[in-house]
C-alpha cells in the first residue's frame, strides 16, 4: 500500500522544516484526485454539471453561438480542463452539435481515476497532462469548471516582523499547523495590501495565473474562446479562502491531506488582467446566476419540464440550486475570454 500523505509530510517537515501551503495543497490534491472519483452524492462534493444537464447544454450553446458569429472557422477543438466524469462535455457537445459545431475533443486531466471515467464516456477524445500538447494550429474552445479552484495557492501572512510565507509545520503532538516562514516576503505583497494589520493573509495562485496566461496566449495565436467557471471573487481581497471538503462537509484543512478536496477561491480580477496581458480579449466576468439566466435557463427548464412532467419538480430545484444567489448563483463566477477579432460572448459584459 502507498504510504499515507500524512506520514510523508510529517517525515519531510521533521527532516527539513515547514513546507509551504502551496506545496501542501499541490501534493494533497494530486493524491486526492489521483485516487478516486470525488463527485456525487456518495462522494465528497457535487458540481454544477452533475446537478443538471442544463448547465453543460448552455455552455455548449454559448460556444456554438460564438463560433458561428466568428464565421464558423474550420477545425475548432473543444478543450476541457479537469473534465471530472465527462458529464459537462457530454451535455455541451450534444448542444454544440445541434448548433453545427462538431469539434475534435481534447481533455487535460492528471487523475488516472477520472481519466478512466472520461474514456468510457468519450471514446474519441484525446488526453493531455497539461496544455502544452494541445494542437497549435486550430482554434480552441476551452472550458474549465471547478478546475482553477483546485490549483495550489500561495499565502503570505503579516507578522510583527513583516510579511512571511504561510507554511505548514508540526506541533509537539505531531499535528500539522500553519506557521510563518522565516524569510522576509514583503517584496511579494501587492502595494494595496502592504500596510494590512498583523495576522492579515494575502493569497495568490501562481498556478492558476500560469494556466490562464497559457490559455490566453493560445487564443491570441490560434483563435478561439474560453469559459472559466469557478467560485471566487471579482475584486482582490484579503484573507485565507483555503478550505477542505469531505463527504459534503467542511473539514480541517490540516487534518487529513490527500483525503479531502482542498480548494481556494479564484481571484477573477487578477486572472482577467493576466489574460489581457497575454493577448486575449476579456469578454467579462458575470455571476453564474446572471449568466445562466441571460442564456435562457428558464426557457430550457420549462421545455424539459413539459417533456417530462414527472421530473418538473427536480428540474425546478436544479434551476434554483444553479442560479439562486443564496445557492451557487452569486458565489460562482463565469469569465469569458476570446481571441482578438472574435466577437463578444452571450451574457457577458465588461464591468470595468
Ligand atoms: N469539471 C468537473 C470536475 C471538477 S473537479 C466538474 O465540474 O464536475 C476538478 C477536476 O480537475 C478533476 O477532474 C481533477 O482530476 C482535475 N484536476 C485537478 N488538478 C489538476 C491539474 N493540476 N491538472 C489537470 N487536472 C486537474
Amino acid at each position: 500500500m502507498t504510504e499515507g500523505l500524512t506520514a510523508v509530510f510529517a517525515r519531510l517537515i521533521a527532516a527539513t522544516g515547514p513546507i509551504s501551503i502551496a506545496h501542501y495543497m499541490a501534493e494533497a490534491n494530486a493524491r486526492y484526485y489521483g485516487s478516486r472519483d470525488p463527485l456525487g452524492a456518495a462522494g465528497d462534493f457535487v458540481t454544477a454539471p452533475e446537478i443538471s444537464q442544463m448547465f453543460g447544454e448552455l455552455i455548449g450553446l454559448w460556444l456554438a453561438d460564438l463560433w458561428q458569429r466568428a464565421g464558423r472557422p474550420e477545425g475548432a477543438c473543444y478543450v476541457e480542463l479537469g473534465p471530472g466524469r465527462g458529464t459537462l462535455a457530454r451535455d455541451a457537445l450534444r448542444a454544440a452539435r445541434r448548433g453545427g459545431l462538431c469539434p475534435e475533443v481534447h481533455f487535460v486531466e492528471t487523475s488516472p481515476a477520472l481519466k478512466a471515467l472520461q474514456e468510457a464516456a468519450h471514446p474519441g477524445a484525446v488526453w493531455h497532462h497539461d496544455l502544452s500538447g494541445l494542437p497549435t494550429d486550430k482554434p480552441l474552445l476551452i472550458v474549465a469548471n471547478e478546475f482553477l479552484d483546485a490549483l495550489p495557492v500561495r499565502q503570505l501572512v503579516r507578522t510583527a516582523s513583516g510579511w512571511r510565507e504561510r507554511m505548514v509545520g508540526l506541533d509537539a503532538d505531531g499535528a500539522f499547523l500553519p506557521v510563518a516562514g522565516t524569510r522576509p516576503m514583503d517584496a511579494a505583497v501587492p502595494e494595496r495590501f502592504a500596510t494590512a494589520a498583523e495576522g492579515a493573509i494575502v493569497e495568490a495562485s501562481p498556478a492558476a495565473a500560469t494556466i490562464v496566461q497559457e490559455v490566453a496566449g493560445r487564443l491570441a495565436a490560434q483563435g478561439g474562446a474560453a469559459l472559466l467557471i469557478d467560485y471566487g471573487y471579482a475584486e482582490p481581497q484579503l484573507g485565507s479562502t483555503l478550505q477542505a471538503v469531505r463527504a459534503h462537509r467542511k473539514v480541517d484543512v490540516f487534518a487529513a491531506p490527500g483525503e479531502a478536496d482542498l480548494t481556494a477561491h479564484v481571484d477573477f480580477a487578477t486572472l482577467g488582467e493576466v489574460a489581457e496581458q497575454a493577448g486575449a480579449r476579456w469578454l467579462g466576468t458575470s455571476t453564474q446566476g446572471h449568466w445562466l439566466a441571460a442564456l435562457g435557463i428558464g426557457a430550457r427548464a420549462g421545455s424539459l419540464a413539459r417533456a417530462a412532467p414527472q421530473a418538473a419538480e427536480a428540474i425546478e430545484a436544479a434551476t434554483i440550486r444553479l442560479t439562486a444567489p443564496a445557492e451557487m448563483g452569486a458565489l460562482f463566477k463565469v469569465m469569458g475570454l476570446a481571441a482578438p477579432g472574435w466577437p463578444d460572448g452571450a451574457g457577458l459584459h465588461r464591468v470595468t
